[in-house]
């Protein structure tokens, strides 16, 4: 396979676009998938040894490959994954299959304010149900003391809407665990921002439109939130120049018929605002949600984002970066999955509004996934429990990954790396080229 790629110069939009060869696999066959795998590994161990990268000269258009994202443009590794930074943790794996997980999402409550026409959990929106902080804060420091390094607060519903996630967010940070937020941005005031944002490492605001008429549509809310939420982005984005934070403050914008059209809008605005970056992803379909929606990204609306894209101009002084997951929407265009198991239960979980723990956060009400309560019993036995460990076998053993697990899921991209590290070549490891 090919190695070499280009930069080249888009003379309409001031960026830089790579041209190289797609490295996503069409067929299914078990030799393409290996041949994947090795080709990005040869990236990743580059990667690993800070080879020089290629001056970009502050790209504002980034089109992401799983090859990018190993090479570097990609520098959130929104398409890829971070185990690479975390060899100790997989050696463990390798020895135990029980470890404690690197990356946490918890959800502060179950309800939301919007009702997103795309919301992959819809199914477990529950009126009142908040996480109880004063039983949550103390099992952090247990949580850091077992080996858990991030947290994301997003989950079922809106966290900025759960009265005490200001301590939760700073006790998190001083438990030596880093810290996230994805919200709609609806609330949020700058006395929050002063509060959480010193503490965070990043934030991402999910907006998907880029005027009020559109986001209407989409989040489901008067067309007042929009320009209520940006406002809000503003002012986040200002504190954090005023004091020179190092949070990332991204926003996000999901691909659907009915918003496709406001994404140059939307590019226009978030450049302005100087966010970090804007990521244009895909819509994701989850196996429990209620109102499921059919969308077709072969179907033309793929090409659409590109052409968008490519016509936009962003401001010049703007820092933002905008991120378009093309291997995210063409993995979940194909269809198809290059693991037939899930190694990844070990290195992550989900912790629900009622203190519960989950294996995995696609199989919220499983018995199969749930394996203890943060809330009732000490972060050790939740962790190291005999129910987690037979979660995680099921995972890797007996789950029908093609049947039940959502397409393209977050940890798709683990599941290829584990996979290949866990088959280990026929004729032995010492011949390394
Ligand atoms: S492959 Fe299935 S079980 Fe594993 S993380 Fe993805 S959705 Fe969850």
């Amino acid at each position: 396979m090919e190695a070499d790629s280009k930069a080249i110069r888009n003379p309409n939009c001031r960026t830089w676009l790579r041209q190289e060869p797609r490295t996503t696999f069409s067929t299914p066959d078990r030799e393409n998938v290996r041949q994947f795998l090795s080709y990005n590994t040869f990236f990743y161990s580059q990667k690993l040894s800070a080879i020089p990268q290629p001056d970009f000269d502050k790209p504002t258009i980034s089109y992401h490959s799983t090859q990018q994202a190993a090479m570097g443009s990609d520098q959130y590794k929104m398409d890829g994954h971070k185990l690479l930074w975390h060899l100790e943790r997989v050696q463990q794996w390798q020895e135990k299959r029980v470890i404690a997980p690197i990356y946490i999402e918890v959800s502060p409550l179950a309800y939301c304010n919007n009702r997103c026409i795309f919301c992959a959990i819809d199914f477990s929106m529950e009126k009142s149900l908040a996480l109880d902080a004063s039983r949550f804060i103390p099992k952090l420091a247990q949580m850091g003391k077992a080996g858990v390094r991030s947290i994301m607060y997003a989950g079922e519903g809106e966290p900025l809407l759960h009265r005490e996630l200001v301590p939760i967010i700073l006790e998190t940070k001083k438990a030596g665990i880093d810290v996230a937020l994805t919200t709609n941005g609806n609330l949020g005031s700058s006395d929050d921002w002063q509060a959480i944002l010193p503490a965070l490492s990043w934030v991402r605001f999910s907006v998907d439109a880029g005027t009020d008429e559109v986001y209407s549509v989409v989040h489901g809310v008067s067309g007042e939130m929009f320009h209520r939420t940006i406002q809000n982005i503003r002012q986040a984005v200002q504190f954090k120049r005023d004091n020179e934070l190092s949070v990332t403050i991204g926003a996000q914008f999901v691909v659907l018929e009915e918003n496709v059209d406001d994404l140059a809008e939307a590019v226009a605005l978030f450049s302005e605002i100087g966010v970090d970056y804007l990521a244009i992803k895909p819509y994701s379909l989850h196996p429990q949600m209620l109102a499921t929606k059919e969308v077709d990204y072969r179907n033309g609306l793929m090409d659409r984002v590109a052409s968008i894209l490519k016509t936009c101009t962003p401001s010049e002084k703007s820092p933002t970066r905008i991120i378009f997951r093309q291997d995210a929407m063409e993995n979940y265009a194909d269809g198809k999955m290059a693991f037939d198991h899930c190694l990844a239960l070990p290195f992550w979980g989900y912790v629900d509004s009622r203190g519960d723990f989950y294996t995995c956060s696609v199989f919220l009400g499983d018995p199969r996934f749930k394996v203890g309560n943060v809330l009732e019993q000490e972060m050790e036995a939740v962790l190291f429990g005999e129910k987690r460990e037979n979660s995680i076998q099921f995972g890797e053993k007996r789950l029908a990954l093609t049947e039940e697990c959502r397409l393209n899921c977050r940890m798709a991209r683990i599941n290829e790396f584990l996979t290949m590290i866990d088959q280990k070549p026929e004729g032995g490891v010492f011949f390394i080229d």
